[in-house]
């Protein structure tokens, strides 16, 4: 059976930050950013799947599973050949998938989490303000208006939230993501700095534990 992907999940409501900290995190070595919003908004809008992704993100609901799913491994592969992903030694930091427990089952094959940032927001109220802002600074039609990012937030609680039910809790770790972005990166560099490395860190001949290990 092929490896399993090293992988680490950003969760949380629309509007909660997992972009924003996925792209941070991405940069440091060995660590990949993947947003699925992303990839569904870099297709191109005449394309089959790109039509898909318009017709159920301007309404607020989640893109049919399989689709998306095809979307995630053929992205992965595309990073793969590209040397963008080294599956040996990187850890997938996965932002937007899975989103329901039927992406868990299906991904499950595929990945192991060794961790799960549950980016918490008790006020909705802060989250559609964010969306809002958003909206007008990256012009995104899921986030236009009001009513569209209500119904976004009720697919969150309806669909998405019970993927936490789908890992043990002593992987799942809680963030306050009503904090500044800054105190929000520092709690998750605190946990992921002390998560064990795999045993091939660089894909070259460092092994945990460093010198002498
Ligand atoms: P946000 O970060 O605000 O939650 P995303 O950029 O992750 O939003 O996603 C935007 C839209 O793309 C979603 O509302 C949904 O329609 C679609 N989408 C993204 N990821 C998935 C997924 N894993 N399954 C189904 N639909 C998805």
């Amino acid at each position: 059976m092929p490896m399993k992907y090293r992988a680490i999940l950003l969760f949380g409501a629309p509007g909660a930050g997992k972009g924003t900290q996925g792209k941070i995190l991405g940069q440091i070595p060995n660590f990949v950013h993947f947003s699925c919003g992303d990839a569904f908004r870099n297709l191109r809008v005449d394309s089959k799947l790109g039509r898909v992704f318009v017709e159920f993100a301007s309404k607020g609901s989640l893109v049919p599973d399989e689709p998306t799913i095809e979307l995630w491994t053929t992205s992965i592969s595309a990073m793969k050949v590209t040397g963008r992903f080294n599956p040996e030694a990187d850890t997938l930091l996965l932002d937007g998938i899975p989103r329901n427990p039927n992406q868990v089952k299906i991904m499950s094959e595929m990945v192991d989490v060794v961790a799960v940032f549950n980016l918490f927001c008790p006020q909705i109220d802060k989250l559609i303000v964010r969306l809002q802002r958003r909206a007008l600074k990256e012009n995104r039609l899921d986030d236009a208006n009001v009513e569209t990012i209500r119904t976004r937030l009720e697919t969150y609680k309806r669909e998405t939230r019970a993927v936490l039910d789908c890992y043990p809790e002593n992987i799942i770790h809680q963030i306050d993501s009503t904090q500044e972005p800054m105190r929000v990166l520092l709690d998750i560099l605190q946990i992921i700095s002390r998560i064990p490395k795999p045993a091939i860190s660089d894909g070259n001949t460092t092994f945990a534990g460093g010198p002498g290990a």
